[in-house]
């Protein structure tokens, strides 16, 4: 996916972000009065209600299951009532159904608990499948189904099990968050991990920031294995786990790429805490920024959560420039707060109005290739800057290898024309899928 260098060359150092929650306190957010819950919030097919409007279901319990192995199920979040089943407006693939579940006030919220289980005592392929039936997609932002992506590991032999610890976005902060309260979590999750992967050997990356916190969390595996320490110098992208990968095995002579795979802290953390305590996703670890909120920080929120309930809860301000889902360097502008939290959702940014008035005007490109050197997969961001321009999509794609941007920012974020170069990349992309998805539908008619 990525380009040809050994290790990785360009990303960028960001200013030290002062984080929205360094004593990585976890704040339990309410449940909305409406939880929307898309059939497909991972990566894959979309999973299949099993439940009708009108039956009442309790915290945990199946609400649709995983028709092929590319799914997982989902669970209800809350216990309440399901209000009616619609159809939206699905990105990927045109429509997608949703449950609309209200949780019952006053309930206990008690959860439906399988039996808790312990990784040494079970067989890898007992493993495996309560990660899928527990509903577990990677933590990342990518949201594949854990298991899918474990199975796939396992069969090409992977000797190395690298736990990424290195934050996805400036300013967010589920990994101290995850380290500080979720070590005996992380702990088993990876024996469960290093079971599946019949293997006792694993790499823990964190950034510098949160190299004394990862420290600490190690010291407490007295009697199982012990990952060994990578602590990084911070450099943006080096999260993306491709990148990451390279990075290591660059420095390493112990393995090679091909050899790992990457699972991030905030995945294994959610196999030992769920896997442990015979639960499911029913919620999500969000990091909710930006100087348009009064309580920023760390929430888990329950899946289907409004984006404006879960902001509005963390104090935010009437007067809101814009939202990102995700981050503010890969974050996307929501057009309207009713969207729900999905299992794919990191985080999300509230932009005051005060601080987007200062946001430069975009000028003309001049050359200066600070956005070539900036490139972490060594393209070419000012060519396909001016391609995008032009709409010649497909010369972007065909000779300018537009599929390798993983829309990073780094470009747009190093302009100094302030030119926003990763939007136009998104929507070609986007453009490029439909003229695809099209001729494919007019092949087949
Ligand atoms: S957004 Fe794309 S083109 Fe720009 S730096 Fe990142 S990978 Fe490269
Ligand atoms: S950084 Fe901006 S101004 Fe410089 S070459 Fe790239 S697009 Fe042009």
């Amino acid at each position: 996916m990525f380009g040809l260098r050994a290790g990785f060359a360009g990303g960028i150092r960001l200013p030290v972000t002062e984080r929205s929650d360094g004593d990585g306190l976890i704040r339990q957010l309410a449940f909305a009065p409406l939880l929307r819950l898309p059939l497909r919030q991972h990566a894959g097919a979309a999973s299949v209600a099993v439940v009708r409007a009108g039956d009442e279901v309790q915290r945990g319990q199946l609400l649709a299951r995983a028709e092929d192995d590319s799914a997982v199920p989902l669970h209800a979040p809350a216990t309440g009532r399901v209000v009616r089943i619609t159809e939206q407006a699905d990105a990927e693939t045109g429509t997608v159904r949703e449950i609309e579940l209200a949780p019952l006030p006053g309930d206990t919220q008690e959860e439906v608990l399988k039996p808790a289980l312990v990784a040494e005592r079970c067989r890898p392929d007992e493993l495996l499948l309560a990660i899928r039936e527990a509903g577990i997609v990677g933590q990342g932002g990518e949201a594949g189904p854990t298991h899918l992506r474990l199975a796939r590991a396992r069969e090409r032999g992977v000797r190395v099990l690298v736990i990424n610890g290195i934050e996805g976005e400036p300013g967010f902060c589920r990994v101290p968050a995850l380290l500080a309260r979720h070590a005996r979590d992380l702990l088993s999750g990876l024996r469960c991990l290093l079971r599946v992967l019949e293997t006792d050997q694993a790499v823990l990356a964190v950034e510098s920031p949160d190299g004394e916190a990862a420290g600490a969390m190690l010291d407490g595996a007295v009697d199982g294995p012990c990952p060994t320490l990578r602590i990084l110098p911070p450099r943006y992208p080096q999260g993306a786990a491709e990148l990451l990968l390279r990075r290591l095995a660059a420095d390493s002579r112990d393995f090679s790429a091909a050899e790992a795979v990457v699972f991030s802290l905030g995945t294994v953390a959610e196999i030992g805490r769920l896997l442990g305590g015979g639960r499911v996703v029913t919620d999500q670890l969000l990091t909710l920024a930006g100087d348009g909120l009064r309580e920023p920080g760390n929430y888990r929120v329950p899946l289907g959560t409004p984006v404006g309930f879960a902001l509005a809860r963390a104090g935010a301000e009437a007067e809101l420039d814009r939202v990102l889902l995700g981050g503010l360097m890969r974050g996307r502008s929501l057009a309207g707060l009713e969207r729900p939290i999905t299992k794919a959702s990191t985080g999300l940014v509230a932009v005051s109005a005060r601080s987007a008035a200062r946001l430069p005007q975009p000028t003309s490109c001049i050359r200066c290739g600070e956005c070539v050197a900036a490139c972490p997969v060594q393209l070419h961001p000012a060519e396909l800057g001016l391609l995008a321009r032009r709409g010649e999509v497909e010369a972007m794609v065909d000779e300018w290898h537009l599929e390798r941007c993983f829309e990073c920012g780094c470009c747009s974020y190093v302009c100094p024309s302030h030119i926003p170069l990763v939007q136009m990349f998104r929507a070609a992309k986007l453009q490029h899928r439909r003229a695809r998805q099209l001729a494919t539908a007019e092949a087949a008619a």
